[in-house]
């Protein structure tokens, strides 16, 4: 053992038992990372382009001798913090990404610290204890079948993957096919149910498992990006439908109860992608926006969104453990089995970051009320913009019922010169879309840090760029 390091009798170790150098480094790390999030309040949201350009001091050809870890650090800080976007920053309304409230990120500075391997039980039985919990929480705050089954993964991409890794298991399972020993070539069909206005990420996941992005039915939708109901069809064999709670665009939800009593009536599996808008589930004042979401076989959510924990985190859930585990479990000789749940059999990685914590974090800081609150500031939040932008003459494309604004200001022309002048202006960030042949503004309102003076100061930003463009 080195010499500095003393074993109290408690087996508690001083933190002097640190070099002075690792102290400084950490310590700096921390100081650098709070200035940071300090000047959120005043620093433009996207950075300048020569602010971009600077990067190019970290790269040229890698140094033969290494650099001290104080000036790797300081480098970092110096030409990486200013070419960031300010996602933190509270006035970041970009795709649906949410900021990170300070507890994950102070959970995740000491997970990181820990360097847990979170795929065993043996390697860390605190993060398969806190995601155990955390997963619990997450099931009960949503009103999901409590033993269902659960896996924390990088993202709701990989969320929708893990689930719908366990949904082909389970329906192929039925007809007497066991895909994971034969995979697919010579299996029965497996006809995939899709709405027209599915995630893209969604498509790519179908084409990751081997059923293919465009063999499946597209079932039309409506001008909110609701799957038709009435549209459905007709079925036979192993089914695979795939719902939407909360259209990346307008944030409307599939017609939930619709569509379980025909993949129950069809004998299908049920799988929603519930990314951002599951969360919702948490509001006594929105939950009915997602009625029927637990009649689902399946589900995926991110945390890295509305429940504003760091990035990459996203959470599958499935009802019937057994199909979760029998899809994605591992053997090797090496591994023991703890006889508990152990985390990799639910996850398509082995080792991984314990990404839990953050999300027990986040639930234990916010409890039940600080949830429901958080998605409801930020629904009001985007009613705010909707109700002030039209009175200023823009146009709400959507019906805004949860976080997501859709705006046009008029041709596709000037409506792409409003929003490169929000973009260059800097106050907020807004990106755009082409929803179902319209060219708009979106505005996703998820960060647990927006203020109503972060939304004052944003419109009255739009409303100039409005003027010039
Ligand atoms: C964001 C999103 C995804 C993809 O999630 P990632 O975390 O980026 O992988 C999938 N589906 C929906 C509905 C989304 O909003």
């Amino acid at each position: 053992m080195n010499a500095n390091v003393q074993l109290h009798e408690d087996g508690a170790l001083e933190a002097s038992s640190l070099s002075p150098e690792e102290r400084v480094l950490l310590l700096e790390a921390a100081v650098r990372g709070m200035r940071y999030r300090s000047s959120m309040a005043t620093r433009r949201v996207a950075p300048l382009p020569e602010d971009v350009e600077r990067l190019a001091y970290l790269g040229g050809v890698l140094p033969e001798d290494g650099a001290s870890p104080a000036s790797v650090l300081e480098d970092l800080d110096t030409f990486g913090s200013p070419a960031t976007v300010g996602v933190t920053s509270g006035r970041y309304f970009g795709f649906v990404i949410g900021g990170s409230l300070p507890v994950t990120v102070a959970a995740n500075w000491l997970a990181t610290a820990w360097d847990q391997n979170a795929g065993m039980v043996t390697a860390s039985p605190v993060s398969a204890q806190i995601e155990r919990i955390a997963l619990d929480w997450v099931l009960d705050v949503l009103d999901l079948p409590r033993n269902a089954a659960g896996a924390f993964v990088t993202g709701a991409t990989m969320a929708n993957f893990t689930a719908l890794a366990a949904a082909r298991h389970a329906v192929l399972n039925r007809v007497g096919w066991d895909v994971e020993r034969q995979g697919l070539q010579g299996a029965p069909e497996i006809t995939v149910v899709v709405g027209e206005e599915a995630h893209a990420s969604l498509l790519r996941v179908l084409s990751l498992l081997g059923l293919g992005r465009e063999h499946c039915i597209r079932v039309p939708c409506d001008d909110e990006g609701r799957m038709r109901a009435d549209a459905l069809p007709e079925v036979s064999g192993p089914v695979l439908l795939c719902a939407q709670a909360g259209n990346v665009d307008t944030g409307a939800v599939d017609p939930l109860d619709d569509l379980a009593r025909w993949a129950h009536a069809n004998g299908a599996w049920m799988h929603l992608d519930g990314a951002f808008a599951l969360w919702a589930a948490a509001s006594p004042t929105r939950r009915h926006l997602l009625a029927g979401h637990a009649r689902a076989d399946s589900w995926a959510i991110d945390a890295h969104k509305w429940l504003n924990v760091p990035y990459d985190c996203g959470i599958a859930l499935v009802r019937r453990p057994d199909e979760l585990r029998a899809a994605l479990a591992v053997n090797a000789h090496y591994l023991t089995d703890s006889g508990m749940r152990e985390p990799m059999h639910y996850t398509p990685e082995m080792s991984r970051r314990a990404r839990g914590v953050e999300v027990w974090a986040a639930l234990r800081a916010l409890g039940r009320r600080g949830l429901a609150d958080l998605v409801e500031r930020c629904c009001g939040h985007a009613e705010h913009f909707a109700r002030h932008l039209a009175a200023a003459g823009a146009e709400i494309v959507n019906r805004v019922s949860l976080n997501q604004v859709l705006v046009s200001f008029g041709s596709p022309e000037r409506t792409l010169r409003v929003i490169d002048a929000i973009q260059r202006d800097g106050t907020c960030w807004c990106g755009g879309t082409v929803w179902q042949g319209k060219t708009a503004m979106r505005i996703s309102v998820s960060s647990w840090a927006t203020t109503d003076a972060d939304v004052d100061a944003s419109i009255a930003a739009i409303r100039r760029c409005m003027r010039v463009a």
